[in-house]
């Protein structure tokens, strides 16, 4: 027998799957369309940004079907470490679920077969190497001969392509599903938007008659902005003691050393860090990553071995200390803030080096120049955004190719650049000196660093100096009217135009070919000004009697942050009595809203966003109680 075949689903199934079981009033975006679509037997394949919302886009069309008797979805998920969350917070919300992998006994695999086979469970999570294994095909063609199989989900469906940065190559075998059991509806998803990849996956997953929906990226609730870098560390503790004290954030670098380092110093200035990187013992990494997962409030100082899988949604900054490899990686690892849909920064600091760093790691790797032109080419547009004067969530959009208006400058979620204009002033004839410069010093044979190039335009007088008697040069004290710092603004600038390259173990400069248009004069440059002082105003005003760790959501009222303390620690004691999360009980957006609203029966209770049915009577009395309290 084949599956039965299920006609569309009445909408208000499925609403009232959303409400009850998850206690969600509305489908976000298009999420109504696709769970239309796929519980009704239809294949999809689904590109949403990183906290869209896509685990209910097939959590819904397994539960409606399981709810019409057609069995279990089998779930497709390289995380192994993920599983365990996922099962727990459906069974939280009443789901029955299990997760198949190598983590489990062989009595406990035994027992989910049982329930597999059963046809009670209504989903079930593994891993591609697992599912593609002939046992387990075996017990599949038996659940779909007695109409048990109801649905293939495939997470994180990039990983089927080798364009893609996380190629998993167990994820080519998924084929077999369809060829087995092409009856059975598939939804595939993936935060990866470029086409190259969604080709990919549409050819290699045979999805061609797929409906695609396509969200937009923007990410909404995220506010860019990208620093000059002076005094990193500094303006890293300032970024989080004024915007963020008491929330959990990344802060990425690019070295192991470094991540140590950091997070030494921010724990030193009384931040809550731990580090993370591929250097350290297995075990203690593990320890790591599950603390800031569980824990309220850590700082995690990473390399970005950091953050695959990690859907913690209550991150409240990505914090860059150094310049990622492209767009591409910006993108990816800002998009780990703000899963929950609350406000949350996206933070960079960036310098002279980080250009310097990056071409160079470019030019110096084995790989052959086609490969080295296209990393150079999503170099360049990341380093255009970070010079940017215009809006950087349209430069940012612009190259997925999605086209935006800048942002509404009045938002608190607009980017730096549209919340204080940056002051652009008409560099020509700085650049033109700077180049000049460097020529005179080709003429001698002689090339410099940043640092004495710098002083001799300045005409400062040093050892170096009076050794190559370079007070004699004709480009000698050119520039004493801009300060060092503004000098080491053009000069980035120009190395990010590629006007200008560093070279060899001391990062001497020389020209290309391009500087020449510029010491023609044939080419105007409006460069950012540097700024003495981040212009930010603090979009956190804390009232009083809220202390360190107390931290809570800005815009509710101090008694209404004592009760969102409260409910937050009970919450805490929960999540550990159960072995989960926190936020699986219950997330921010929910602890926010009872705070604000204080139900005062089960009733009220219900109508807040994120209560369904099961948690209502697991812990509506509790939850009552600790606001009768406050
Ligand atoms: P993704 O996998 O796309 O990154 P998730 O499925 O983890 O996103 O969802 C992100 C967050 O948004 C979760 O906390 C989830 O519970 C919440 N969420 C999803 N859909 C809705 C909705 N319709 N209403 C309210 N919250 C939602
Ligand atoms: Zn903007």
């Amino acid at each position: 027998m084949s599956n039965p075949v299920l006609s569309s689903e009445p909408t208000s199934v499925l609403h009232s799957v959303l409400h009850e079981v998850f206690g969600y009033n509305q489908f976000r975006g298009q999420q109504e369309a696709i769970v239309d679509h796929v519980s009704g037997g239809g294949d999809a394949l689904v590109l949403m940004p990183t906290g869209g919302g896509k685990s209910l886009c097939y959590q819904i069309p397994a539960i409606a079907r399981h709810t019409r008797g057609a069995g279990v979805a089998i779930v497709v998920s390289p995380l192994i470490a993920l599983m365990h969350d996922q099962v727990g917070a459906l069974e939280e919300a009443g789901v029955h679920a299990a997760f198949l992998n190598s983590t489990l006994t062989s009595q406990e695999a035994a027992h989910v077969e049982r329930e597999l086979m059963s046809g009670r469970l209504t989903l079930l999570y593994a891993a591609p190497e697992r599912v593609t294994t002939p046992r387990f095909l075996a017990q599949l063609e038996s659940l779909h001969e007695r109409g048990l199989f109801s649905l293939v989900a495939i997470d994180e469906a990039h990983c089927v392509s080798q364009w893609g940065h996380d190629f998993r190559a167990d994820y080519l075998g998924l084929n077999v599903l369809h060829e087995r059991f092409p009856g059975v509806p598939r939804i595939a998803l993936t935060a990866t938007a470029d086409e190259h990849t969604r080709l990919d996956i549409i050819e290699r997953l045979q999805l061609q008659t797929a409906r695609v929906f396509i969200s937009s990226f923007d990410r909404t609730n995220i506010r860019y902005a990208i620093v000059e870098k002076t005094t990193p560390r500094e303006q890293l503790l300032r970024f989080i003691v004024q915007e963020h004290e008491g929330d959990a954030g990344i802060v990425y670098c690019q070295s192991r050393k470094k991540v140590e380092e950091t997070a030494d110093w921010l724990c030193s200035q009384g931040v809550n860090a731990l580090p993370y990187h591929a250097g350290l013992d297995q075990r203690l990494r593990q320890r790591h990553q599950d603390r800031f997962l569980r824990e309220d409030g850590l700082v995690m100082v990473a390399t970005i071995a950091f953050g695959m899988g990690i859907d913690k949604p209550d991150v409240r900054f990505v914090a860059h200390l150094d310049l990622p490899k492209n767009i591409e990686g910006y993108y990816q690892e800002t998009g780990r803030a703000g899963r929950d849909g609350q406000n949350a920064d996206a933070w960079m600091v960036y310098g002279l080096a980080d250009v310097v760093n990056q071409r160079r790691m470019i030019d110096e790797s084995p790989a052959n120049d086609e490969f080295k032109r296209v990393q150079r080419g999503k170099l360049d547009a990341l380093l255009a955004m970070a010079e940017a004067h215009d809006c950087r969530r349209a430069r940012l959009l612009a190259y997925f190719g999605q086209e935006s208006a800048p942002c509404h400058s009045s938002t608190q979620n607009s980017c730096d650049n549209c919340q204080t204009p940056p002051a652009v002033w008409d560099a020509t004839e700085a650049a033109r000196k700077v180049l000049s410069c460097i020529y005179r010093f080709s003429q001698r044979h002689q090339s410099f660093g940043a640092g004495h190039l710098i002083d001799v335009l300045r005409g400062k007088i040093t050892d170096k100096v009076t050794q190559y008697h370079h007070e004699a040069l004709s480009t000698w004290n050119i520039g004493s009217d801009l300060s060092e710092q503004q000098w080491r603004g053009v000069l980035r600038q120009l190395v990010a135009l590629g006007h200008v390259v560093a070279e060899g173990d001391y990062n001497t400069l020389a020209l290309t070919d391009s500087a020449r248009g510029v010491l023609k004069g044939d080419v105007q440059l409006l460069f950012r000004q540097a700024s003495a002082a981040p212009a930010r105003a603090s979009r956190k005003s804390k009232p009083t009697g809220v202390g360190k760790t107390r931290h809570a959501p800005a815009d509710l009222d101090t008694f209404a942050q004592e009760r969102f303390g409260a409910l937050r620690q009970w919450r805490s004691e929960v999540a550990k009595e159960h072995g989960l999360p926190a936020y699986l009980i219950f997330n921010d957006a929910t602890l926010t809203e009872m705070a604000r609203r204080v139900p005062a029966s089960l009733i009220e209770l219900t109508q807040i966003s994120g209560v369904g049915t099961k948690k209502l009577e697991a812990y509506g009395l509790a939850i009552l109680r600790v606001l009768e309290r406050q």
